[in-house]
This record gives structure tokens, C-alpha cells and sequence, in this order.
């Protein structure tokens, strides 16, 4: 946990607009209405991955996920507005250029999800080979969708902490060079070569996302003191030197980085096992951790500008607002949230900074 360098005193409010989550993961069966509720406390739209089992490969499956996840958002306390959400279409090998036209005649679909195969959770669909996909991309550019990326390639000889780098080279750059038009999401970006290369390429094409897991930590959290599964995430947390060139990112108002908190709730025993899962779930403080991260090295006034970044590369307008206070609280062992695949057992969901104080509250 980072601590504050140029901290506010105790008390201290800031209000900003409400926050947006570009990348989120409110899985299926019961356990969405848990994950809309608590996700819906702290943004007023989130973009669904579309990783589920199986994945939503197809618009009739996109828009039977997104009024499922709209009838959970009906849950929130009356004369409260609702939670909206953003979709996207799991992009495969076999994808056509038909698919593209027919999802970009539905407002609510902004684009694709673009995962490599293997590359993390219910990714065994994803894409093999980039080129088989350029029909859909040249199609994709001409509508104006959006291409949101897991920017890593899977090949085992590949070093699990060089797999974005590689990406870069291998794939993002030959992309976004053949469709300089195509909006580009780098999602959850991880290492300084990442900023590196979303700075240097001109335009306002390309964007990376961030996650407040990624700003907040280094992989001593992981790894230091003995193995923590519950950081485990992919992209995997990097050394130090990275998490200060994201956080030197998010806060330079440059407009090319955006929110996206990859929440992504895994029960306490796929967690915790001899191989366990990838995933962080912060949905429960993703915006506190924001604020704490931003603070801690005296940028808050920058960050409406991370936060409003996203919402113009999406088109998203409204004018709600959030305040929050310089207060502690402490996040709670455990959730109980209900087991997807057997929705009359609990899964036990152990957040983020669990047991631990958080700096900052919404008020
Ligand atoms: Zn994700």
C-alpha cells in the first residue's frame, strides 16, 4: 500500500462527476445482480467483458447479457438513477464483416473485445492470429467501433512479465499502423513500455486503460512475505518502476488514459488453490483506490481529467456527481456473493485490501 506523500488533511471533500468503468467483469447466472449493485455504488456506466461462458460472441447474445444486466441495475433504491451499461462482442478468428455491420445498428454496442487465445479467464476463443481479422477491422474502423484489447501474447516462451511488450511489437503496432483510424483500447495496461507507446503514437486513436490495482501496487504484493493469491491478476502486477510510469501516466491529462478497473469477483477457493486464478476484485473501492492513488503524489486536481478521458473517447454524458471524503473505513474479510454455477451456494469473495483500511470514502 502506497502511502501519502503530498496527502490532504482528514476531512477533506472533493466532488467530481460520477466516475465511468470501461472494463468490468459482472460474470452471470446470480451472482450479476451482486456485481451490478456494488458496481453501480461508484459508476454511473460500466463496459461488460464479455468473456462468460460461453462468450458473447454474437449480437443476440450481447443483447440478451445486457438486459439481464440492465434488469439488475432495476434493483437500485427508487430515485436513484440506474447503472448503464456499454457492451462489447467477444471477437474470434471467425468473426465476419456481417457481425460488425448488423451490432453497430444497436447504441448500447460500442465494439469488440479482442482476447488472445489463452491469454486469461475464458479466453480459449479468442483470437489466434490477428490478420484473420482485418476484414472485420477495416469494417470496424469505417463504422467507428471500438477495438478493446488484453494486450498480451500467450506463447509459453514468451516471460509472463514480457508478455506486453512483446504485444506491442508483434501485434498493437502493425495494427494500429494499417488502421490509423481504428479506436484502440490498450485495456489495463501494465508497463512503462505500454505508456510509452500510447504517448508516441499520434492522434487521439489510441488509448490505455488503467486499473486502480495496477496504480496501487507493485508485484512485492504478490510475491514478498509469502505468495498472495488474491493479487494475482493478468495483466500480472510489474516492478515498481512500472507502477510509477502508470501513475505518472494517469495523472499527466494527456486525455490518452483512461478508467477501467478489470473487477473481476473469483470465489475464495479458485483463489486460493494449487492454481489458482487470475483476478482482482476491486469493485467494492475501485473509485477510492483511484482517489488514493492520485492523491498520493499530489495530483487529485488531475484527476476529473483521467476520469473524463474515457467518457469522451465513449460519448458518455451526464451530469451526476460524486463527493468524496478523506475518512478511513475498513473493507469488510469477505463477501458472501452467490456461486454463479450453483446459484443456491455462496462463494465466499475476498476484495481487494481486504481487512484493511481505505483512505478515502464516498460520501
Ligand atoms: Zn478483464
Amino acid at each position: 500500500m502506497l502511502c501519502a506523500r503530498d496527502g490532504v488533511s482528514e476531512g477533506t471533500e472533493i466532488t467530481i462527476p460520477y466516475p465511468c468503468d470501461f472494463h468490468h467483469h459482472f460474470r452471470q447466472s446470480t451472482l450479476v445482480d451482486a456485481t451490478v449493485k456494488i458496481c453501480s455504488e461508484r459508476f454511473s456506466h460500466a463496459l461488460a467483458m464479455p468473456n462468460t461462458s460461453p462468450p458473447i460472441t454474437t449480437v443476440e447474445l450481447c443483447q440478451q447479457y445486457y438486459e439481464k444486466l440492465t434488469s439488475a441495475a432495476q434493483a437500485t433504491p427508487a430515485g436513484q438513477p440506474k447503472m448503464e451499461f456499454l457492451s462489447v462482442l467477444y471477437l474470434t478468428d471467425n468473426t465476419t464483416v456481417e457481425t460488425v455491420e448488423e451490432m453497430a445498428k444497436h447504441p448500447n454496442i460500442y465494439g469488440f473485445k479482442y482476447y488472445p487465445a489463452g491469454a486469461t479467464t475464458n479466453s480459449a476463443f479468442g483470437v489466434t492470429d490477428f490478420n484473420k481479422c482485418y476484414p472485420v477491422f477495416a469494417k470496424m474502423q469505417e463504422l467507428g467501433l471500438v477495438l478493446c484489447i488484453h494486450s498480451e501474447v500467450s506463447r509459453p516462451e514468451i516471460d509472463i512479465f514480457d508478455r506486453e511488450k512483446v504485444f506491442i511489437e508483434e501485434v498493437i503496432s502493425p495494427i494500429v499502423t494499417d488502421f490509423p483510424t481504428l479506436k484502440v483500447v490498450m485495456e489495463h495496461i501494465s508497463t512503462s513500455f505500454g505508456v510509452d507507446f500510447i504517448k508516441s503514437t499520434p492522434g487521439d486513436c489510441l488509448k490505455g486503460s488503467i486499473t486502480p490495482h495496477h496504480l496501487v501496487y507493485n508485484r512485492n504484493a504478490l510475491l514478498v512475505g509469502g505468495i498472495k493469491p488474491h493479487f494475482y491478476c493478468l495483466p500480472i502486477l510489474k516492478r515498481e518502476s512500472h507502477r510509477v510510469a502508470l501513475l505518472d501516466a494517469a495523472t499527466s491529462q494527456s486525455g490518452k488514459f483512461i478508467s477501467g478497473t478489470d473487477s473481476a469477483p473469483h470465489d475464495k477457493a479458485r483463489k486460493e488453490s494449487d492454481c489458482g486464478c487470475a483476478g482482482v476484485f476491486n469493485g467494492h473501492n475501485a473509485v477510492e483506490l483511484y482517489v488514493e492513488a492520485f492523491e498520493s503524489v499530489g495530483k487529485l486536481d488531475t484527476l476529473n481529467n483521467f476520469f473524463q478521458a474515457g467518457k469522451d473517447f465513449y460519448g458518455i454524458t451526464g451530469d451526476r456527481k460524486m463527493t468524496l471524503k478523506k475518512e478511513s473505513w475498513k473493507v469488510p474479510a469477505n463477501y458472501d456473493f452467490p456461486d454463479e454455477e450453483n446459484p443456491d451456494r455462496a462463494q465466499k469473495l475476498i476484495p481487494l485490501r481486504a481487512g484493511e483500511d481505505m483512505l478515502w470514502k464516498i460520501v
